[in-house]
């Protein structure tokens, strides 16, 4: 794919999606505990049961899709797509199959199409939160539209 100077601006209050597969929603749960202050700042979205728990435990909004298996991430791929998700929060489970990995493939792949910034695990998560692009405006470089 050829990039380009093409790009959207996105704004300082971010629109972050979470998704975590099952054996990874305790970490998920005790990142956006942790993080619970830094998150009220921006809008966000998640998988039906992801939204859930976090919801339950924080208190925070957030808007529910689908659970993942039964379109969830599909969901999110063309909230991406349609250019409606700045930071993509995907803790994928790297030890069990999951029934719905084609789903889980494409949300990770349309994400590196639209160059959207992805964390797989508490870790990177960290980073991208405590990054200041997260609280201020940032060129986002796109794929060339018609
Ligand atoms: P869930 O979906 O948040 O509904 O559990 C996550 C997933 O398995 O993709």
């Amino acid at each position: 794919m050829a990039t380009s100077s093409s790009g959207v601006l996105t704004s300082a209050q971010k629109r972050i999606a979470l998704v975590a597969h099952d054996n990874m929603k305790p970490q998920m749960l005790e990142w956006s505990m942790h993080h619970r202050a830094e998150l009220s700042n921006h809008i966000l979205v998640g998988t039906g049961t992801t939204g859930r728990i976090i919801h339950e435990h924080t208190g925070l909004d957030i808007e529910r899709l689908r659970s993942g298996p039964l379109g969830g991430d599909q969901q999110l791929g063309a909230r991406i797509a349609d250019g409606l998700v700045d930071v993509l929060l995907f803790f994928w489970d790297p030890l069990e199959p999951q029934p719905h990995d084609p789903d889980i493939k494409a949300l990770l792949r349309i994400a590196a199409v639209w160059n959207i910034p992805v964390a797989c695990n508490p870790s990177t998560a960290d980073y991208i939160l405590s990054s200041p692009m997260i609280s201020s405006t940032y060129n986002r470089a796109t794929p060339l539209l018609d």
